[in-house]
C-alpha cells in the first residue's frame, strides 16, 4: 500500500443502477483482488427498481435483452455493492452531499429522454416521442398510465432500433405481447387500438438504416401484419455498393429488405395490419387537421430525397404528403443534464474526457467521473456500455492517490443522512422483494388468463416503495 492511501476503504457513489452502472460498479469491485485498495460502493437510482434502460427501454417482447438482467441480478446479489433506489441526485441528494460522503462519484445516469425535432407541427396533439411511448408501455412510473392510441394511420420517424420497437408494438395484436412481463394498462391500451397501418420512415436509403439485423428479422414474425415495402425507396449509391460489400450487417439487412420487397408480390392473403417500410424520406413538417381536427395531427410532409455518392442524402425538391393521426419521432435519445455537472447541451452527454468529467477550466474535476449513455451519447448496444465501465474506472484506478477525500466516508453516514430528509430509499432485498411479488402476481394472471404470463410489472412509485421497503425496515 502506498504511504497515502487511506487506512480505510474508498467509498465510491455510482449514480445509476443501469447496465452502465451495475458494469462499473462490478469491475471496481473485482479490482480489489488485484489492488491495494478496498472499495465500499453504493449505487444510487432515482427509481425504486434497479436496471434502468432494461427494465425502463428495452421492448417487453425481448426477453433476449431482458437476459441481461439476470446477468446484472448475479452481480448485485454477491452482496458487495449497496443499492440506494429511489433517492434522486439533485433534490434528495445535492452534489455537496456526495462530496461529502464519498470519495468519488461516477454518473451512469443514461439517456432517457426524445431528441428534439424541429419542424413546424412537431407540438401537435398526436405527435409523441418515442422514448415517452417507450416508457408507457414498459410501466414506468414517472409517466401517465393512459397513452392516446386511437389512430388508424400512424408514422414512425426514424430508422433505428428504437424506431422498429414503436412500429413493432404499435403493429402487433395485443394478445401476442400478453405473455410478457407488460402491465394491464398496457394490455388493455393497446388491445383497444384502431390500428391498421404503421409507416416508418428512413431520412436515407436500405443501405444506410441503423437498426440491427436481428431486430429487423423479427419484424416479420409479428402475426397478421404485412410488411409492406417501395421499390423505389431501394436506391443504392456507390457508398451503399462499398458497404453491402464490406459489411455484412448491412448485406444481411438489405438483402433481408430486397427478399420481403420480391416475396410481397407472392403474398396470396392479406393480413389485417400492415408495416411500412419507407426509405429516403425527410420529415419537413407535421400537417394539422380542419375544423374539429384543428391542433390535431392530421399527416406528415416528406422531402423525398436522393443518395449523394457519400452515403448522405440531399433534397430533392419533391415533396410528398401522408396522412396519419399519430407520429412518433424516433430519431435518438438524450441525455440529462445533472445540476452542477458540466454538460455538453449540443450532444446531450457529461463532458469528459475517457471518462473524467472535465470542469468549466479544463481541467478534471477531482473524484468525479461519467460513463455509459451519459459519457459518449445514446448509441450502442447494452454491452458496449462494459467497454466504457473498463475506461471510466481504469480512470478511477490511475487518479486513485489524488481523490479528494470525503469528510463523512461511513456507511451508515449517508443513511442516516437520507433517513433525516424522509427519504424513503429501496435496497438490494427491497428489490427482491418486489422481484418476487411481481412474479408473483404473473402467476396468478396466469392461473386465471389464457396465457402464461411471466410477471406483471408493479408501475405506481408508492407501490413499488411500500412493496420494496417492507423487508427493509432497519437497514444499516
Ligand atoms: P439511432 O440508432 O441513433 O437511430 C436514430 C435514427 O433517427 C436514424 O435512422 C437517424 O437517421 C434518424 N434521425 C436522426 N435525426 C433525424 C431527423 N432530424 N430526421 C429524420 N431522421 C432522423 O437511435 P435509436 O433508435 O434511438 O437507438 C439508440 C441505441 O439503442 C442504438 O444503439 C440502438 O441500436 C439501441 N437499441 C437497441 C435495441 C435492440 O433491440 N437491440 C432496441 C432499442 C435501442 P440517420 O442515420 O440518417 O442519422
Amino acid at each position: 500500500m502506498s504511504d497515502n492511501a487511506p487506512a480505510r476503504p474508498l467509498r465510491v457513489a455510482i449514480i445509476g443502477a443501469g447496465p452502465a452502472g451495475v458494469y462499473a460498479a462490478d469491475i471496481l469491485a473485482k479490482s480489489q483482488d488485484k489492488s491495494e485498495h478496498t472499495f465500499s460502493i453504493d449505487l444510487f437510482d432515482r427509481y425504486p427498481a434497479p436496471f434502468g434502460l432494461i427494465r425502463y427501454g428495452v421492448a417487453p417482447d425481448h426477453p433476449r435483452i431482458k437476459g441481461i438482467v439476470k446477468a446484472l441480478h448475479k452481480v448485485m446479489d454477491r452482496g458487495d455493492i449497496r443499492l440506494l433506489g429511489n433517492v434522486d441526485v439533485g433534490s434528495d441528494l445535492t452534489l455537496e452531499d456526495l462530496r461529502h460522503h464519498y470519495d468519488a462519484v461516477i454518473y451512469a445516469t443514461g439517456a432517457i429522454r426524445d431528441a428534439e425535432l424541429d419542424i413546424p407541427g412537431i407540438e401537435l396533439e398526436g405527435s409523441f416521442g418515442a422514448a415517452d411511448f417507450v416508457s408507457w408501455y414498459d410501466g414506468h412510473p414517472d409517466y401517465p398510465r393512459d397513452w392516446p392510441l386511437e389512430a388508424e394511420k400512424v408514422a414512425v420517424i426514424g430508422n433505428g432500433n428504437v424506431a422498429l420497437d414503436v412500429a413493432r408494438v404499435l403493429a402487433k395484436h395485443a394478445e401476442s405481447m400478453l405473455t410478457t412481463e407488460i402491465p394491464d394498462n398496457v394490455y388493455e391500451g393497446l388491445a383497444a387500438s384502431p390500428v391498421n397501418d404503421v409507416h416508418v420512415f428512413g431520412r436515407r436509403g436500405p443501405a444506410q438504416v441503423k437498426f440491427t439485423p436481428l431486430e429487423l428479422r423479427e419484424l416479420a414474425h409479428s402475426q397478421d401484419v404485412d410488411i409492406v415495402l417501395y421499390e423505389e425507396d431501394f436506391e443504392f449509391d456507390e457508398a451503399s455498393d462499398e458497404s453491402i460489400r464490406t459489411n455484412n450487417q448491412v448485406k444481411t439487412m438489405v438483402n433481408t429488405l430486397t427478399n420481403w420487397l420480391v416475396e410481397q408480390e407472392e403474398r396470396t392473403e392479406e393480413a389485417s395490419r400492415r408495416l411500412h417500410m419507407h426509405f429516403l424520406h425527410q420529415p419537413v413538417e407535421i400537417l394539422e387537421g380542419s375544423g374539429e381536427q384543428a391542433g390535431k395531427v392530421a399527416g406528415v410532409r416528406f422531402e423525398r430525397m436522393e443518395l449523394d455518392g457519400s452515403g448522405g442524402v440531399s433534397g430533392t425538391g419533391e415533396y410528398i404528403d401522408y396522412e396519419c393521426q399519430a407520429v412518433y419521432r424516433a430519431i435518438g435519445y438524450f441525455g440529462s443534464e445533472v445540476s452542477g455537472v458540466p454538460f455538453d447541451s449540443r450532444r446531450g452527454v457529461i463532458v469528459n474526457e475517457a471518462g473524467r468529467v472535465i470542469g468549466d477550466d479544463g481541467a478534471h474535476m477531482p473524484g468525479t467521473y461519467a460513463t455509459g449513455w451519459i459519457k459518449r451519447g445514446p448509441v450502442g448496444l447494452i454491452g458496449h456500455t462494459k467497454g466504457d465501465a473498463l475506461e471510466t474506472v481504469g480512470c478511477l484506478l490511475e487518479d486513485i492517490h489524488q481523490l479528494p477525500p470525503a469528510a463523512s466516508p461511513e456507511e451508515q453516514s449517508i443513511i442516516e443522512l437520507l433517513e433525516s430528509r424522509g427519504v424513503e430509499y429501496t435496497t438490494w432485498e427491497g428489490w427482491l422483494q418486489l422481484d418476487q411479488h411481481e412474479v408473483g402476481l404473473g402467476s396468478e394472471a396466469t392461473s386465471k388468463g389464457p396465457v402464461e404470463r411471466e410477471r406483471v410489472k408493479v408501475v405506481p412509485r408508492d407501490e413499488m416503495v411500500r412493496i420494496s421497503r417492507q423487508l427493509d425496515r432497519d437497514l444499516g
